[in-house]
């Protein structure tokens, strides 16, 4: 299997994330959705507003399941690559991991542990007749080649497979449908071993989609212009996504003289060149997870 390594071939070169795009889906299509997401809101500023010790905050463990849909033995990927996946998440969400010291010094002390940590609690391996699932939740449902989650109450179930059009993964915001609750993971930037592929192979495609699983938007707020916002106030209002490994600093709608917080989870660059959660996004997890994802 696998003898010739097409490297080219099917590789995403920039990260794509179709989180926001599965998100308009939802609320279009489920109106409890949006009401869910609007009393999340409500709850984070009123959180926001009373601030407590998030260094004291209680060391919460996600009991997690790994849906792994394949279709070729090559994305029927290793225990030992699920593991790696967890090595590497479990340090950047309590802040352990090293390459953080390269936070350009302005952001160097909003570089937050948000006390969530993961632990595989179960595997499933399912055989697909699908080239590539997309944002579309096929993956998440037998009758379309892929798999239900386990108990999305109780537990956070990421799927791993091929994904089409260059896409790296997706997630669901808090307060959706558990039928499709979780996280997909393009089969090449799950994990630091075996199938990830440079840029994207030291874990950060799950941390950037588990960020939006608990309720995180991207950093520069989703609109192509000034106007939007990720609703945290501790990380600088920013034009649109940084990719690859930008120059330090990357000035956009006069947020100067630092820029764009490009090393951040939830901005678009790639795996070695992303570092931190603020403080203020740690907020916004925590109060997803005592509210919508209390079951967790
Ligand atoms: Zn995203």
């Amino acid at each position: 299997m696998a003898k010739k390594k097409s490297k080219s071939k099917g590789t995403p070169l920039r990260r794509s994330c179709g989180a926001m795009a599965a998100h308009m889906m939802l609320l279009e299509t489920h109106p409890s959705f949006r009401a869910a997401q609007m009393r999340l809101e409500g709850a984070t500023s009123r959180r926001r507003d009373s601030p407590a010790d998030l260094a004291k905050i209680k060391i919460v463990t996600i009991k997690t399941v790994v849906n792994v849909v394949y279709k070729t033995d090559a994305q029927n990927i290793s225990d030992k690559q699920i593991k790696s996946q967890f090595t590497a998440m479990n340090k950047d969400f309590r802040a352990t991991n090293p390459d953080k010291s390269q936070t350009p010094a302005a952001w160097q002390g909003l570089v937050t542990d948000s006390r969530i940590q993961f632990k595989l609690v179960k595997t499933t391996r399912t055989k697909t007749a699908s080239n590539g699932f997309t944002f579309d939740d096929k993956v998440k449902k037998a009758s379309t080649g892929g798999i239900a989650p386990f108990s999305p109450k109780t537990h956070l179930n990421l799927w791993v497979s091929a994904l089409t059009g260059g896409l790296l993964g997706y997630a669901q915001f808090p307060g959706g449908p558990p039928a499709t609750d979780g996280v997909v993971i393009n089969f090449q930037a799950f994990g630091t071993i075996g199938t990830a592929q440079a840029p994207f192979n030291k874990g950060r495609t799950a941390s950037h989609e588990v960020g939006h699983y608990f309720n995180l938007r991207h950093i520069w707020g989703d609109t192509p212009d000034c106007s939007g916002s990720d609703m945290v106030p501790d990380t600088p209002n920013a034009a649109g996504p940084n990719f690859g490994m930008p120059a330090f600093p990357h000035v956009t709608c006069n947020n100067g003289p630092n820029g764009d917080m490009f090393v951040n989870y939830m901005d678009y660059t790639d795996d070695a060149g992303m570092f931190m959660f603020t403080a203020q996004q740690v907020l916004r997890m925590r109060a997803a997870l005592d509210t919508l994802r209390a079951g967790l």
